[in-house]
């Protein structure tokens, strides 16, 4: 069945790329009302903005939504995963600013919170989005890939020139609670070499070495090091379920990243949905509910990070 969380969820914190103070309060809401954000400091107009693919706005370095009034909310793609690593589906996010507190950089908070406050089952069938048949995107940077699967698994490349991350890869199956004991406590990371110039764009005002992994060439400047020797991929994994997650219900399908970041997965669901015969949206059986990124989670599985 679908769920929602068991009772209200709050986090306060900082924007990574605004920088901003802001207070985010996840609330229970009805079955097939999906994730849907409200900008609770915008008083004036519609500020409920639907977490669905075609409201994405291409911006490389986080996921940001907006709609039809121009109210936005970015940087939805941990807390997204958190959702969708949890089996929560239906969810109101208010929130009091522009932007998503990063927090530790990872989905772990999140998860944490949302076990804690537990999942409530829901009286509506799972519906589920099934991929029939194989799309890719391309851009100059990598590729993207989703076709037909078993549950939720995912192949994920990446390639960077600074040794302390260099070429990793990962193949998941998201079913029972893989996406708590191996993806949430994962780090989003850059260069140190990109900082100033994100700085200098207005980004990352709100970046530390507690809340991204930083590194430069064979180094990694965050105290502690790592908390995976491959997190950067985890990462990125982690960062593909949040924004397959826009699709709006849980993809049985196989995803492949290479190189991929938000606008390429965004990319992919554009020409998912573009595609009429190459998926079909229905109700989930059982058997298939017991694969899906959440069932089976358990609260003490949440790694015990700081
Ligand atoms: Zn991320």
């Amino acid at each position: 069945m679908q769920t929602t969380v068991q009772s209200t969820v709050r986090f306060h914190g900082t924007g990574l790329h605004t920088g901003q103070p802001v207070k985010m309060v996840v609330c229970p809401a009805p079955a097939d009302h999906g994730i849907v954000f409200l900008r609770s400091d915008i008083r004036l107009g519609d500020a409920t903005i639907p977490a669905l693919w075609d409201k994405a706005e291409q911006s490389p370095l986080c996921t940001l939504i907006k709609n039809d009034a121009g109210v936005s909310v970015s940087t939805i793609e941990h807390v997204m995963a958190a959702l969708a690593g949890c089996g929560v589906h239906n969810a109101l996010i208010k929130i009091d600013g522009p932007e998503v507190p990063v927090l530790d950089g990872s989905a772990a908070p999140f998860v944490r919170a949302i076990m804690a406050t537990g999942v409530k089952r829901l009286n509506a069938p799972i519906r589920v989005i099934e991929v029939l048949s194989t799309v890719e995107v391309h851009t100059a940077q990598g590729w993207a890939r989703l076709g037909p699967g078993t549950g939720l698994t995912m192949d994920f490349h990446i390639d960077f020139a600074d040794a302390a991350i260099g070429r990793q890869s990962k193949s998941l199956n998201l079913a029972n609670g893989t996406f708590v004991r191996e993806l949430c406590d994962s780090r989003t990371f850059c260069r140190a070499s990109d900082v100033d110039a994100m700085r200098a764009a207005g980004k990352a005002l709100g970046g530390t070495l507690e809340n991204a992994v930083v590194v430069d060439g064979d180094t990694v400047l965050t105290p502690g090091g790592l908390r995976h020797h491959d997190e950067a991929v985890r990462h990125k994994m982690l960062d593909a379920l949040g924004d397959l997650a826009l699709a709006g219900a849980p993809i049985l399908g196989h995803y492949e990243g290479h190189k991929a970041g938000h606008a390429l997965t965004n990319m992919l669901l554009c020409a998912l949905f573009a595609t009429p015969d190459g998926f079909r949206i229905r109700d989930c059986d059982p058997a298939e509910a017991a694969q899906l990124p959440g069932a089976g989670v358990e609260e003490h599985e949440v790694p015990a990070v700081a």
